[in-house]
């Protein structure tokens, strides 16, 4: 009776978190000790999967995926278009008698052969050698994909060409984990940390996105074209009650949140927090960190859900980073920290003085990467999408500053004094000597309008747009920080070879990384003018559109770091610059052209229809003998704003012909100032577009 009651209950979360992976604890009922063993090295320590093994656990992987329903498998990446891809095939193999088998070899798992001539490689691969090879990540497990009628097995790859060189992604990403496990392995040592795993990153992203009606926006070709709004007036009430944040959820969005929350467990992603967001249907969802490369996947896995799960709930997901003109735009906070070979978060101040040290020192590594190298930062959150939000007074400006807090910024000064006299707290800091005082997290993140924010015990990077793969921005933050760690463990490790004593070269070393580069600390609110103003002084970056903040690609500085670190080589960074440009350009003209076709097919229409109508009241009133005083004057107005739409709708095709994107953005907005102006009085029976009122509380 007692045994019974005290047996755990299994909750139904429980029972399904994790069934569509192929994780471990999977693994373990099918294969043998030994490749499990194999394998479980493999993805904890990362490398090469051991051939000896690969047939195993060929068969294994197919056998679990088969119970689970699977009829094909497919490769899965991340090229270098933003979004993921596939290519499916079955495991059905001919037996002979006019019947099939399910097979599936190593060769199939290891590596895949997609003709992936279409995919953007910027240069990389002549057409003679057009094609990608995929290769399996055993540190991101298989998952099962459920579709309507049966599913799939999807097995998470690197995609490179015939040289090995990257096409995608995931491949910097895990060289760029590699470069940073180096160099923290390299600190451990110095700081005699007893090593007991291989050192990682991790990410927690917080997404936010927009949910509405489907049938509203199958009425909105730019939605459908484009992912944002081109046209459309700010309704009377938006955001200013700010009563959407937090506030309860809508049942219909409940539902949309519960199906995702299964979805996401079932294939292992630690789905923790949803909530209501700044702007009316704008939410959140963010999961319990993880090993970065396992996050970054799970991340877009995510992405891929919300839009399916959206659509069965007769909505749709907007991730763009600015949907709606004039309202709050969507980002993506990425959570960032280092576990060190003790297995503990190293951006964790300890409480001896020892692990004080270590925190301090990757701290001011993090502090000197993003000062020396704050332009990659903001190139690799550049995108058309993000350039509406970045510097919108509602997202970090485009100028990559450091937050710390008062507390810490306080600690900070007094190494630069290199005097250990605490004024806030009262205490003496010596490095490696004193502990330092407790941080409480709640003093570490109020300041949500900093870019890179100290948040007590990992730093987020703010500025990533919500549309976009996490995988840019820890590409470069891992790699400037491998970079700062590097030089400084070169400096510790001089010092000791001359026989310094340690915890005096650590001091003299962070004194001097702070007084270089305290000009990117920043702890006040990064919306004002005076903060603009200030960081020019500074001498800090302030990159405002994409293809300024791109060109930091094409320096021999980017290039310098990247093939130091083997994180990407000349030639593959150089294609990356190629892409994004190019990339930039299309999105630009195909928003330009998608603005012109609205414009002159369904608002010109519809103006001149209203504009028919108040000329015939005018006519017969006149007729008649009665004023039409207010229709005259109406006519007046809305035949202006005709013209004007008419000029804007020129423009575009002007700049149509050309690329020069600064022209074709003011010709999009010149049009849309007539056409908005105009929706303010055409009649709302009239007007072709459902409304951002429509669109935002309507669902
Ligand atoms: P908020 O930033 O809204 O206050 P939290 O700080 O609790 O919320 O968490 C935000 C995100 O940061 C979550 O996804 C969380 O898992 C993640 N996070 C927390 N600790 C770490 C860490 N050490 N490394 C990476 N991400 C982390
Ligand atoms: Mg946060």
């Amino acid at each position: 009776m007692v045994k019974k009651a005290a047996k755990k209950a299994v909750s139904a979360v429980e029972a399904i978190y994790g069934a569509n992976v192929f994780s471990l604890k999977i693994m373990k009922g099918y294969l043998s000790k030994k490749a499990y063993d194999s394998l479980s090295k493999t993805i904890n320590d990362g490398g090469a999967l051991n051939p000896d093994i690969a047939d195993e656990v060929a068969k294994a992987m197919k056998d679990w995926a088969v119970s689970k329903g699977a009829t094909h498998f497919c490769h899965w990446f991340q090229p270098l278009t933003g979004s993921t891809a596939e290519k499916h095939d079955s495991f059905i193999s001919p037996d002979g008698k006019d019947g099939v088998v399910m097979e599936f070899s190593a060769k199939e798992l290891i590596q895949g052969e997609p003709d992936a001539s279409s995919f953007p490689s910027g240069g990389l691969r002549a057409t003679f050698e057009a094609r990608g090879y995929t290769a399996w990540d055993p540190t991101s497990p298989a998952f099962i994909k459920e579709g309507e009628d049966g599913t799939t097995l999807c097995i998470p790859t690197v995609f490179c060409g015939y040289h090995g060189e990257a096409l995608d992604k995931k491949t910097p990403l895990l060289r760029s984990i590699a470069a940073l496990a180096k160099q923290v392995e390299r600190t451990g040592k110095l700081f005699g940390v007893k090593p007991s795993c291989a050192a990682y990153a991790t990410l927690g992203p917080e997404q936010e996105y927009f949910l509405i009606d489907k049938a509203f926006y199958q009425q909105r070709l730019d939605l459908i074209q484009t992912g944002r709004t081109l046209f459309g007036c700010k309704p009377a009430r938006h955001q200013q009650m700010e009563d959407h944040y937090f506030g309860s959820i809508k049942p219909r969005i409940m539902a949309f949140m519960e199906d995702l929350d299964q979805a996401l467990w079932k294939i292992g992603m630690p789905s923790k927090t949803r909530h209501n967001e700044v702007a009316p249907a704008q939410f959140e969802i963010a999961p319990i960190f993880e090993r970065l490369n396992l996050a970054v996947d799970h991340n877009l896995i995510c992405m891929e859900l919300m839009r399916q799960i959206a659509d069965q709930h007769g909505l749709v997901c907007l991730l763009h980073e600015k949907p709606f003109a004039g309202v709050n735009g969507s980002g993506k906070h990425n959570n960032w920290s280092i576990v060190g070979t003790d297995g503990k978060n190293w951006l964790h101040p300890g409480n001896n003085p020892h692990e004080n040290a270590k925190f301090l020192f990757v701290l001011c590594a993090v502090i000197k990467a993003v000062d020396e190298y704050a332009d990659l930062l903001r190139a690799a959150v550049a995108s058309p999408g993000n350039d509406h939000r970045l510097g919108a007074n509602e997202a970090p400006p485009a100028i990559i500053s450091v937050f710390l807090g008062d507390q810490l910024s306080d600690i900070i000064d007094q190494i630069e004094k290199g005097e250990p006299k605490s004024a806030k707290t009262g205490g003496q800091i010596k490095i490696g000597v004193d502990v330092l005082p407790i941080l409480p997290r709640d003093a570490t993140d109020r300041n949500r309008t900093s870019p890179f924010a100290f948040t007590g015990n990992k730093f987020e990077f703010r500025a990533v747009g919500s549309n976009m793969s996490p995988a840019g921005a820890n590409i470069v933050l891992n790699t400037i920080v491998a970079e700062a760690l590097d030089q400084m463990c070169s400096q510790l490790e001089a010092d000791a070879k001359a026989k310094k004593p340690f915890n005096a070269s650590l001091q003299a070393l962070l004194q001097t990384i702070v007084k270089k580069h305290k000009r990117v600390i920043f702890n006040g609110d990064n919306y004002t003018e005076e903060w603009h103003a200030e960081a020019e002084k500074r001498g800090l970056p302030n990159l405002k559109t994409t293809p300024e903040a791109l060109k930091s690609l094409a320096t021999e500085k980017a290039a310098k770091v990247f093939e130091k670190h083997a994180v990407l080589s000349r030639k593959e960074l150089a294609s990356r610059y190629e892409i994004y440009m190019h990339n930039y350009t299309s999105v630009l003209t195909y928003e330009a052209a998608c603005a012109r076709r609205i414009a002159a097919t369904q608002i010109l229409p519809a103006a001149i229809e209203y504009q028919g109508l108040l000329a015939t009241t005018v006519k017969t009133a006149a007729e008649v003998g009665a004023k039409a005083g207010v229709a005259q004057e109406t006519l007046l107005e809305v035949s202006g704003l005709i013209d004007a739409l008419s000029k804007g709708i020129k423009a575009i095709d002007a700049t149509l012909e050309g690329d020069d994107g600064l022209e074709m953005k003011a010709a999009m907005e010149q049009t849309r100032e007539a056409a908005d102006a105009l929706e303010m009085i055409v009649p709302a029976d009239l007007w072709p577009l459902p409304s951002y009122a429509q669109m935002l509380f309507l669902y």
